[in-house]
């Protein structure tokens, strides 16, 4: 069985572009509509049968007298964001590149040789990392590696979970 079609899919509204780069990091299927109507929103996530995040109260009521799911997302730091997201989905706060999808399109992304890079990254980059991954989405083909800013990464998810246990604790 293919455990990716059991996730949980997301639809995130314009204002949410940091989170949505954020949950895609982590591996969660992240549809991003910006400069959309609330009430095509609504349809889509739906049809989609994708949880609606926003944090717009007023659209979150909507989508929820509609029967869909809908999160409120609260919080104004990125980690607390990211916090509620996985208390109540029970996210797993830990990137594994192999499971990923591509922050800027939602693509899966492959392990690439450092060899068939050669012509889209620094010499440097080359020189100092041996894990590259690449978006399957040839419209996209971004391509990525664990570098200086992945300590920054590492130190959101880690004040994320720390959020995440406190809010545990608090709750009765
Ligand atoms: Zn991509």
């Amino acid at each position: 069985m293919n455990s990716m079609s059991l996730k949980i899919r997301f639809l995130a509204d314009g204002m949410l572009g940091k989170l949505t780069r954020w949950l895609r990091m982590l591996g969660y299927d992240v549809e991003y509509i910006r400069d959309s109507p609330d009430e095509k929103l609504v349809e889509r996530a739906e049809k989609e049968r994708r949880v609606l995040l926003t944090s717009d109260l007023h659209l979150y009521r909507r989508a929820l007298r509609r029967g869909i799911r809908a999160h409120l997302v609260e919080g104004r730091k990125e980690a607390e964001k990211i916090a509620g997201m996985a208390g109540r989905f029970k996210l797993k706060l830990k990137i594994n590149p192999e499971s990923s999808l591509c922050p800027r399109c939602n693509s899966p992304l492959r392990e690439a040789e450092a060899s068939v890079l050669r012509s889209l990254i620094p010499a440097s980059v080359l020189r100092k990392h041996q894990k590259f991954w690449v978006c399957t989405n040839s419209e996209c083909g971004k391509v990525y590696w664990k570098g200086s800013h992945w300590n920054e990464i590492d130190k959101i998810l880690e004040e994320a979970r720390s959020y995440l246990r406190k809010n545990l604790r608090v709750k009765p």
